[in-house]
């Protein structure tokens, strides 16, 4: 019988997971693998898994590192044969600027959410108002009644007050993807939090950990051993490796080749066909691991379900980074960062446009040297595009004279880079989860499975559980 065929549209770090597992995963192909050919559009693998050489070191311009915790990332690392390679992060913690001045974090907290008002008794940044509304939720907590699913800042701000909502939850919750908690569906990002809020009784009390958390829709944890890891050539280093060991493993991959048409067939030898511009290549089943917009306009004809994939917003983001010598600069005492609650006004014009900050050599060893230090400012959330009004020039201006403000000493920049990245991360909204299963419902009754960072979680290891999930339902096709 001939080997069955199998297109993956999208080389992300989904789209190359469900090659690995298409091929056997940890075991390595057998007689039953499918031939796979990977098409992706950009000229380079991994989409924001990428590296650039900034003052002598290999700087990732996208995602630095990978939630240890949920175990896809880890593992797939380890099946690639790379786990010596694992950079564990370096210290943890971070600051907060809070009514003008930078804050240590507290410990004691859950994703972002305070677990007791003692937690933030000394955290001098936050109003009495906002500590007072921390104590009623323990002791007369606000009652509401949560259904099937509600926004975060719905469930925060009735339980704990504007303050905290806003100045302290939002910057670290809405960060993960640049979005806003108003809009951000609990269900779908922080499912720890929805089921909190429907027990009733004090939200803080609720979210203390009985054991380890969930880190994001259907993950299952881990709980031993650091927080985040890297990789010693950085995570752009990710990709390149599986494409390597993909291409020994016979996958045909191709860049630089937009996917234009994905065509039924069902008269032919092959129920698909799978068009760019140049080729056509017949396929028995497709992973589809684009932007849900690609995804959306690739198969919009074949399923109204479909159609909202088209719609999803997604929050585009930009990272200005930074090389100075450590006589020019001088940061917060610990932490890996500093965090900018949004609409934080500023002596210059309107609020800042930074919302975070990393410490790049503090978090990674590998980035250290002994004479200068690199860091990289975040700009950019779903309702605040202004960075993609403003030049590289103008930008890089712009967040030097807000890094100026926000660290106690920002001198002489030896070396700069801005990475724009207009896609960014797609928003999982309320009823997010139900779209979803109706795109994947109609998918899978067409032989095709939906991959990616909108699908299953946002994150590198969410996105690598989602590919190698979508290949799993592509070799049922394929049997069946
Ligand atoms: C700026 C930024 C920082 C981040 N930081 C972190 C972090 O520190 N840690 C973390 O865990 N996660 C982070 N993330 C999220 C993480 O990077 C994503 O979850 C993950 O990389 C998404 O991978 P994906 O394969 O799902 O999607 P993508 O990487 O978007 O892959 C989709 C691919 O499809 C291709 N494509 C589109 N149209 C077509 C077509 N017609 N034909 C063929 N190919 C097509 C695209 O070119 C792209 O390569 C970050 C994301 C961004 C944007």
């Amino acid at each position: 019988m001939a080997r069955a065929s199998v297109v993956i549209v999208g080389g992300g770090i989904a789209g190359l997971a469900a090659a690995w597992e298409l091929t056997g995963g940890a075991h390595g192909p057998n007689e039953q693998t499918p031939r796979v050919e990977l098409i992706e559009a950009g000229d380079h693998l991994g989409g924001a898994l990428v590296t650039t050489e900034f003052a002598g070191r290999t700087i990732d311009l996208g995602a630095d590192g990978f939630l240890a915790r949920r175990p896809e990332g880890v593992a797939l690392v380890k099946e690639l044969g790379w786990e010596d390679r694992l950079e564990a992060i370096n210290v943890s913690g971070s600051s907060i600027w809070l009514r003008g001045a930078l804050y240590e974090l507290p410990t004691g907290l859950v994703l972002g959410m305070p677990t007791s008002a003692s937690v933030l008794k000394s955290l001098k940044g936050l109003s009495w108002r906002a500590k007072l509304a921390a104590r009623r939720d323990e002791w007369f907590p606000r009652r509401m009644v949560v259904g099937d699913d509600a926004t975060i800042g719905d469930i925060v701000r009735t339980k704990l007050g504007s303050e905290l909502s806003y100045q302290f939850i939002e910057p670290m919750i809405g960060g993960i993807q640049a979005g806003r908690i108003d809009d951000l569906s609990a269900k779908s990002v922080f499912p720890a939090l929805l089921e909190a809020a429907r027990k009733g009784g004090s939200l803080m009390k609720a979210i203390r950990p009985k054991g380890p958390v969930n880190p994001g829709p259907a993950a299952p944890t881990t709980s031993a051993g650091p927080l985040f890891y890297s990789l010693l050539d950085g995570m752009g280093s990710l990709p390149i490796e599986l494409a390597r060991q993909l291409s020994e493993r016979g996958v045909v991959i191709r860049t630089g080749v937009s996917v234009t048409a994905l065509r039924r067939t069902p008269s032919g030898t092959y129920p698909w066909e799978v068009d760019t511009s140049t080729t056509t290549t017949p396929a028995d089943a497709i992973v589809v691991a684009t932007p849900a917009s690609v995804a959306g306009r690739l198969l919009g004809d074949y399923d109204s379900a479909f159609t909202p994939l088209r719609d999803i917003p997604c929050a585009g983001a930009a990272m200005v980074t930074f090389d100075l010598s450590r006589t020019e600069i001088e940061l917060p005492t610990n932490g890996t960062g500093v965090l900018v609650p949004l609409g934080t006004k500023w002596s210059g014009e309107g609020s800042m446009l930074i919302t975070a900050i990393t410490f790049l050599d503090r978090k990674w060893p590998r980035l250290a040297r002994e004479n200068d230090t690199v860091l990289r400012a975040h700009v950019g959330r779903i309702d605040d595009a202004r960075w993609t009004e403003l030049s590289d020039e103008e930008l890089t201006a712009r967040v030097t004279n807000e890094l100026k403000v926000l660290l106690p000493k920002f001198g002489t920049v030896t070396a700069s880079r801005v990475q724009r990245w207009p896609q960014g991360l797609p928003q999982y909204y309320v009823g997010h989860d139900i779209l979803i299963e109706a795109a994947k419902g109609a998918a899978t009754r067409l032989h095709v499975a939906l991959a990616g960072m909108v699908y299953d979680g946002v994150g590198v290891p969410a996105s690598v559980g989602s590919g190698r999930r979508a290949a799993r339902e592509v070799l049922d096709f394929v049997k069946s």
